[in-house]
C-alpha cells in the first residue's frame, strides 16, 4: 500500500483510502487492474532495492517479465513507474501505454515524439473503468442513447438490400447514394451547385477528413493556425502532416468584471469566448497553409459569429499565402441550441441548418475552404464513422487521390444507411417539423438541466441569452466555492498524464471529482497548448458533456450539489490554494 501511495497518478491520499482502493480492485474481476497494481509494486520494490529497471517487458495481461536488471542506483522518493516509461527505460508493464522506441521509429511516429505516453483520455478512461459502478460520466463526447429509429431501420434496410451489394466495396471517393444526398444538401447550404462526384469525398469519420485534408495541404515546416482552446486531435494531426501548429488564443470575456463580482457577492461569472482579429492577423505568415475553424466549437460550445467569420475571411484574403485554406470542422452544426439573437449575425444561415453559418458560404470562401463534417453527432451514431469533405475540385481531388491508399472505401453499409437516413431526417419527427428540430430541442433541454446543476454546485456557466452556443459541451468556470472544497494537496502535484507533468487546478479538480465524488468531467488543459496551459490559461475551466441520458445528468447534478453543500474540512487550505491559482490564472486567460 505504501508503495502504491507513491505513484504520482493516484489520488487516494491516505493509507486507508489506498488500501480500500486496492482491496476493491482485488475483489473485482479486473485482472488488468490487478496486474497494474502488481506491476507498480514490482517496480517500486526494485527501485527501493536500488536496482535499475532496464527493460520491463509485458503487455499481455498476465505476463510480466523483467528481462534485465542492471547496477544500483539512488532512488529518490519521486521515482515512479510512469516516469520510467517516459524516459524510455521501461516498456508499459500492462500494455495500456506503448513504449515507443523513437530512435528507430518511422517519421510519423517521430513527429509525435514526446506525445507518446499517458494522455487525458487514457487517464480518465482508466478512472471511469475503475469507478464505473458509482460514476456519473459526463466526460467523453458521445451520446449514451441509440440512434433514432429511422436510422436504425435504414441500417437494417441497407444490410438487407442484397440486390445492391452493400456488403462489398463501394466507390472509393464515396458511395454514390451518399455523395448524391450530400451534394444535394450542400447545394442548399452553400447556395451553389455542388458536384457529387468531384466535390465530395467520403472518409472514415470527420477525423479522417481532417487528417487527409492536412496530408494533402501541408509540407514540412508549414504552419497551421489553431484557435485555442482547440479540439485536441488537431494539434497532433498537424504534427503528423509535418506542420507546425500556431496558436491564436480565443479571449475569455467574463460577463462582469471579476474583481467587482467578487467584491459584490463572491461569485465569478461565466462569459463569452471571442476571437481577437488582431491576434489572428499577427499569427498569419507566408508559411501559413491552413486555418482550422470549428463552429460550433469543442470544447467551449462557442459559435463563431458571422462577424468573426468575416474577419477570418478578410485576414485570409489580405494577408495569407494564396494557397492557404480554411478547414471548417462543422460536426456539431445541427446542435445550435442558442442561435445568435442579432438578426444580422444570422445573415447567410442555411435554410436546412438553423443557426449555423457555413464558412464556405461567405463571399469568395468556397474556393478556399474544405468543409468537414460527419454523421456521428447528428444521428447519435459516433460509431458509424461516416465523415466527408466538401470543397472545390482543386482541394478535393488530392483527397480522392490519397483515399485508396488509406482504405479502399469507408464502410459501404454505414454509408448506405446514412444515405437512406438523410431524407427521413427531414420528415416530421416526434412532434417536431423534422428530426433536426427534435435534436435541437432535446439538447437544449439537457443543456438547461446541466446548467442548473452546475450553477447550484458553484460553477460559473455561459448565459445562453448572452452567448450563442452549440454542440454538447459546457465549458464551465470553476467557482470559488468549488475551489475551496478541493483539498489543497491535490493541486499542482506531479502527474505524468497532465500537460507539463503537473495536475493544475482543472486537472486536480476533475480527478478528485471523479475519484472521490463520483462525477467525471474532463480538464480543459489538454485543449490548450502546453505553454499556455502551464501559464495557467486553462486552470479555471472544465469541459462537461450533456450528451448523456437525463438520469446520468441528474445523478451528476445530485453529486455536484453535495460537493459544495457539505462542509469541507480542507476548506482553509483549499481556499488559500484557490486564491493563488485564481490570481495567476486571471492574468493568463484574458
Ligand atoms: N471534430 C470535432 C470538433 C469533434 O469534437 C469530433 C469528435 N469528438 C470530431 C471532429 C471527430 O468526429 P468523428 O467521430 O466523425 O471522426
Amino acid at each position: 500500500v505504501g508503495l502504491i501511495q507513491k505513484h504520482p497518478l493516484r489520488t487516494h491520499k491516505t493509507e486507508q483510502q489506498c488500501f480500500e482502493r486496492c482491496f476493491k480492485v482485488f475483489q473485482s474481476e479486473r485482472s488488468d487492474l490487478k496486474m497494474r497494481i502488481h506491476s507498480l509494486c514490482t517496480v517500486f520494490l526494485l527501485a527501493s532495492l536500488g536496482l535499475e529497471v532496464e527493460s520491463f517487458v509485458g503487455g499481455a495481461r498476465n505476463r510480466v517479465k523483467i528481462s534485465e536488471l542492471r547496477g544500483r542506483r539512488t532512488v529518490s522518493t519521486t521515482s515512479s513507474s510512469s516516469s520510467l516509461y517516459e524516459s524510455g527505460r521501461i516498456e508499459d508493464p500492462v500494455g495500456t501505454e506503448s513504449g515507443v522506441d523513437l530512435a528507430n521509429a518511422g517519421e510519423a511516429t517521430q513527429r509525435l515524439g514526446a506525445m507518446a505516453g499517458p494522455t487525458v483520455w487514457t487517464e480518465f478512461g482508466r478512472i471511469s473503468q475503475e469507478q464505473q459502478d458509482d460514476l456519473a460520466n459526463l466526460g467523453q463526447g458521445f451520446p449514451d442513447w441509440l440512434p433514432p429509429k429511422f436510422a436504425l431501420e435504414s441500417l437494417v434496410e441497407a444490410a438487407s438490400d442484397i440486390a445492391h451489394g452493400p456488403h462489398q466495396y463501394t466507390r472509393t471517393a464515396g458511395h454514390p447514394n451518399l455523395v448524391n444526398q450530400l451534394a444535394n444538401r450542400y447545394s442548399i447550404h452553400l447556395q451553389r451547385e455542388v458536384d457529387a462526384m468531384k466535390q465530395v469525398a467520403v472518409t472514415v469519420g470527420a477525423s479522417q477528413a481532417l487528417y487527409l485534408s492536412l496530408q494533402t495541404l501541408i509540407q514540412p515546416g508549414d504552419e497551421v493556425i489553431l484557435f485555442e482552446p482547440f479540439f485536441d486531435l488537431y494539434n497532433n494531426q498537424v504534427k503528423l502532416a509535418g506542420g507546425k501548429p500556431v496558436y491564436v488564443p480565443l479571449r475569455f470575456v467574463p460577463y462582469s468584471d471579476d474583481n467587482a463580482a467578487t467584491a459584490e457577492n463572491g461569485a465569478l461569472t461565466g462569459g463569452t469566448w471571442v476571437l481577437d482579429e488582431q491576434e489572428l492577423r499577427k499569427a498569419i505568415s507566408p508559411n501559413t497553409k491552413a486555418i482550422v475553424l470549428n463552429s460550433p466549437h469543442n470544447p467551449t460550445g462557442k459559435l463563431f459569429s458571422r462577424g468573426e467569420m468575416e474577419s477570418i475571411a478578410s485576414a485570409l484574403t489580405d494577408l495569407a499565402n494564396p494557397n492557404c485554406v480554411v478547414l471548417s470542422d462543422e460536426v456539431y452544426k445541427y446542435i445550435v441550441h442558442a442561435p445568435p439573437k442579432d438578426e444580422k449575425e444570422r445573415n447567410g444561415e442555411s435554410a436546412l441548418c438553423d443557426g449555423h453559418i457555413h464558412f464556405a458560404s461567405l463571399p469568395g470562401m468556397w474556393d478556399r475552404t474544405i468543409t468537414i463534417s460527419s454523421a456521428g453527432k447528428t444521428f447519435s451514431a459516433t460509431g458509424w464513422q461516416v465523415g466527408w469533405c466538401i470543397g472545390p475540385e482543386r482541394l478535393v481531388a488530392p483527397i480522392h487521390q490519397l483515399l485508396p491508399y488509406v482504405q479502399f472505401c469507408a464502410s459501404t453499409i454505414t454509408q448506405d444507411a446514412l444515405a437512406r437516413s438523410l431524407p427521413k431526417a427531414d420528415m416530421p419527427y416526434e412532434g417536431y417539423d423534422s428530426y433536426y428540430h427534435y435534436l435541437k430541442a432535446k439538447y437544449t433541454r439537457k443543456r438547461d438541466l446541466l446548467v442548473t446543476a452546475l450553477k447550484d454546485a458553484g460553477f460559473a456557466v455561459p448565459d445562453y441569452s448572452k452567448s450563442p452556443g452549440g454542440g454538447f459541451f459546457i465549458f464551465a468556470r470553476i467557482g470559488n466555492e468549488i475551489r475551496k472544497a478541493l483539498p489543497a494537496e491535490c493541486v499542482n502535484v506531479a502527474n505524468d498524464a497532465a500537460p507539463g507533468g503537473v495536475a493544475r487546478l482543472d486537472w486536480a479538480l476533475c480527478q478528485w471529482m471523479a475519484e472521490e465524488k463520483g462525477v467525471l468531467c474532463i480538464p480543459s488543459s489538454p485543449f490548450f497548448s502546453p505553454e499556455r496551459a502551464q501559464a495557467g490559461a486553462s486552470d479555471e475551466f472544465v469541459r462537461i458533456a450533456f450528451c448523456k441520458q437525463d438520469e446520468t445528468i441528474e445523478e451528476a447534478a445530485e453529486k455536484l450539489r453535495r460537493i459544495t453543500a457539505s462542509p469541507a474540512s480542507e476548506s482553509d487550505d483549499g481556499a488559500a490554494a484557490a486564491a493563488t491559482v485564481a490570481a495567476e490564472t486571471a492574468k493568463a486567460t484574458r
